[in-house]
This record gives structure tokens, C-alpha cells and sequence, in this order.
């Protein structure tokens, strides 16, 4: 049995190498961006008109007097010239500023009659209404960083940039693999003896989120079938994460059949709970194993304690830590690291966890409402109200 950061070390000493590929630009949705990404061109490219009315030199200005209207600046059209300046142009969102001018006056603070254009303003701000060329970013300046998620914020950047194709961090070949008998297909109706497969899909959800893809496979309580399929999984996969069948159970196979194959074991158990019958092993230069107690709550703390951080440091992401207040007295004697299962509220500037009632280890339908695990460290027993421990959070 290993400490929780004795765990975390052996899990962060193993490396998987992740290549890098080049997607194109809504498939890269979601995925993790592996290059830098300049502006290839100052931001706006152009003084930029924001609204439709007149545009002047504002020296000129003076309400109510006459504009002749000398012509119209629409967008999309390249840059016209002011001749006279006592005129005026009228100009369209999304148009070049015009040379010669300066300010522009929405139509609604103007009146136009007979090709002249009146200004109702009594003062007038130069430069008003005009988005100036670079001012939301100069021509070269690193825009996006690897390492970042992509959400449809940075696709508008990558799109405005030109990225058509986008490098991102490839998704190693991952297994998703869930055991036990007593599973069924989450469409199906299970059995008074039976529970449908949820962990597959919270774990496959989870992988997705932190940027990779997955597949998914079961187990049966059968050693001989355990053997055939995990020699078949190993081979053909780089990343396995296993929930279930990992404990002292007469048909828990899972750690024998393991190292039978050749994995090398790198801890069974953590001195934690939920998930003590945690087991992680690789195979160095193939594959990296994950087999996490089948409680639904094990594994989801599992995953969010130490795969999404490992997944994260894969592609050269320092995960955050996250720390808060604990906000009521908590009591829990054995000597095990307990994460304990807390909704959380911003305070005066603090984050306040509050403990869910009944999160018990094994009562996942309880996880909806709360948004994390505190880590309470085995050297207490007593926690008290507004100590600081580690967070971890889920959403
Ligand atoms: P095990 O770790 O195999 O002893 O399973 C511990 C508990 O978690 C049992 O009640 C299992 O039925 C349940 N369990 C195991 N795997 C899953 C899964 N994929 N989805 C939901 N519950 C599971
Ligand atoms: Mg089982």
C-alpha cells in the first residue's frame, strides 16, 4: 500500500509520448492545442468603421451646418479619399475609415436632406466610432499558447487568423474497460441483480473533456476470457483505464492478469477512500495502466485526482492546484486520506467548501450535487471549520 503522494509521484514519473496532429479547425474542437499562435496581421487589419452614418475630419465640424455628402464608403470596398474636407462620405460598418476623415456619426445623430448631411450633436468625441487599426492585437503577437483547450472562443481566433489546420496533442489509443457480471448495457433494462455500466461513460466523458478520445470494452468475471481480452487490449492500446475487479473479490482478476502479461506493477492499493484497491502499472515503452476500484465514486475521484493531471502534464500542462476552506467541523478516524465530497461557494474573496451530506463513498447519485473532493490528509482526524486543504474539482 502506497500514501496518496507516494501514488501521485510513481503516476507522475511515467511518461506516455503523444504525438501531435494536424486537424482541421472544427474537428480541433475541444482538443488541445500543441504550436503558438501569432496574428498574422494587425487587429482590426484596418481602421474599421463600428457604425452606418457620415464620417468627417472632426476640425470641421460645427452643428447643424451643411455636409455635402461627396460619395458612400461601403465594406468590402477598398479605400476611398475625402476630396473636399468641408464634405463629408457616408460610411457602413465594416468599411475602411476614409482618407481624410477622421469621425464618424451614426445616422441617427445626423439628418440628411437634399444630398447634405445636418449634425444634431452638440459635441463631438474625434475619433469616435472608428475601431483602430491593431488595437485589439498588433501583426505578430502570440494570440494563442500551446497548452490551451479549444473551445469555440479559440476557433474564432484560429478562424480569424487564417488556421484552417490546427496542430494539436493526438490522442493516444485509449481503452476504456469496464468488469463485472452484474453490468448491463445502459440501454438495457438491468436485472433486480443488475446495474448498467455508468462508469464507462463518466470516464469516457472525462477523457474527452481533458482533450483525448476513447474506446470502450468489458470484462467478464471469467479468468480465462479476462486473459484473452486484456493480451488483445494491451496490444493494441496505449492508455488503458479499467474500472472494477481490482479488489480481494474471488473473481477479481484483474491485478494477476496484469502482471501475468507482463505489465509491471507499480502500486496496488492507496491509503485513501474512496478507491484504496487502486492499481497502476505499465509496460515501459507500450502501454500505461489505470485499473481503478468499480465503485462509481472511486473511479470518478480517481480519474479527477490523478488521471486528469497526468493526462494534462502528457502535453506539457502544469495542472492547477485549487485549495478551500472547509467550512463546517469534519471527523473521519481511520489513518487513510479521505476526500470528502463538498458543494463549493465564493465567500469574501474565498472558496468555501461545504460537505454533502450522505457522500458517502459508494452513493454516486450524490456527486450531482457537489462540485468536488477535499483532500483531508491522514495525520487528522478532527478536521476543523476553516482550515485549507487541497481541492480537487470536477466541474
Ligand atoms: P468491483 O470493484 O468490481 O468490486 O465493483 C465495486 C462496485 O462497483 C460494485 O458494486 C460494482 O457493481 C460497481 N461497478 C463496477 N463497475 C462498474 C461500472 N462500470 N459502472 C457502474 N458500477 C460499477
Ligand atoms: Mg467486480
Amino acid at each position: 500500500m502506497v500514501s496518496v503522494t507516494e501514488a501521485t509521484q510513481i503516476i507522475q514519473s511515467i511518461r506516455l509520448s503523444v504525438n501531435t496532429v494536424h486537424l482541421n479547425l472544427l474537428e480541433a474542437t475541444g482538443r488541445v492545442l500543441a504550436e503558438d499562435i501569432p496574428a498574422d496581421q494587425d487587429f482590426p487589419p484596418f481602421h474599421r468603421v463600428t457604425m452606418d452614418g457620415i464620417a468627417i475630419h472632426h476640425q470641421l465640424f460645427r452643428k447643424d451646418h451643411p455636409f455635402a455628402i461627396e460619395g458612400t464608403q461601403p465594406a468590402g470596398l477598398p479605400r476611398k479619399k475625402l476630396n473636399n474636407l468641408n464634405n463629408c462620405l457616408e460610411v457602413m460598418t465594416g468599411a475602411i475609415l476614409p482618407e481624410g476623415v477622421d469621425t464618424v456619426i451614426r445616422y441617427e445623430d445626423v439628418h440628411i436632406e437634399n444630398g447634405t448631411a445636418l449634425i444634431k450633436l452638440e459635441h463631438l468625441k474625434p475619433g469616435m466610432n472608428i475601431h483602430t487599426q491593431g488595437a485589439d492585437a498588433k501583426k505578430g503577437m502570440t494570440l494563442l499558447i500551446k497548452g490551451q483547450r479549444l473551445t469555440p472562443a479559440e476557433i474564432a481566433v484560429l478562424a480569424s487568423v487564417g488556421k484552417a489546420n490546427v496542430l494539436v496533442y493526438d490522442s493516444p489509443r485509449i481503452a476504456v474497460v469496464s468488469s463485472g457480471d452484474e453490468l448491463v448495457e445502459i440501454t438495457e433494462q438491468p436485472e433486480a441483480h443488475q446495474v448498467r455500466r455508468s462508469n464507462v461513460y463518466s470516464l469516457r466523458a472525462a477523457i474527452q473533456d481533458s482533450g483525448w478520445r476513447s474506446d470502450s470494452h468489458h470484462l467478464p468475471d471469467k479468468k480465462e476470457l479476462v486473459v484473452e481480452k486484456l493480451k488483445t487490449l494491451l496490444d493494441h492500446y496505449d492508455l488503458m483505464v479499467l474500472s472494477g475487479g481490482v479488489s480481494q473479490g474471488k473473481f477479481d482478476f484483474i491485478p494477476e492478469t496484469l502482471t501475468e502479461l507482463g505489465v509491471t506493477r507499480l502500486f496496488h492499493k492507496v491509503s485513501q477512500r474512496p478507491g484504496k484497491p487502486f492499481w497502476f502499472g505499465h509496460t515501459p515503452g507500450k502501454n500505461v495502466v489505470f485499473a481503478l476500484p468499480g465503485n462509481p465514486v472511486s473511479t470518478f475521484l480517481c480519474f479527477y485526482r490523478y488521471i486528469k493531471p497526468w493526462i494534462a502534464r502528457q502535453m506539457g500542462l502544469q495542472p492547477p492546484y485549487s485549495s478551500a476552506v472547509l467550512a463546517t467541523d469534519f471527523e473521519f478516524q481511520p489513518e487513510l486520506t479521505y476526500f470528502l465530497q463538498v458543494s463549493v461557494r465564493h465567500e469574501n474573496g474565498e472558496l468555501i467548501a461545504y460537505p454533502i451530506p450522505g457522500g458517502g463513498s459508494g452513493d454516486f447519485v450524490n456527486l450531482k450535487d457537489a462540485d468536488g473532493f477535499l483532500e483531508l490528509p491522514p495525520s487528522q482526524a478532527l478536521f476543523k471549520a476553516g482550515e485549507v486543504y487541497p481541492y480537487i474539482p470536477f466541474r
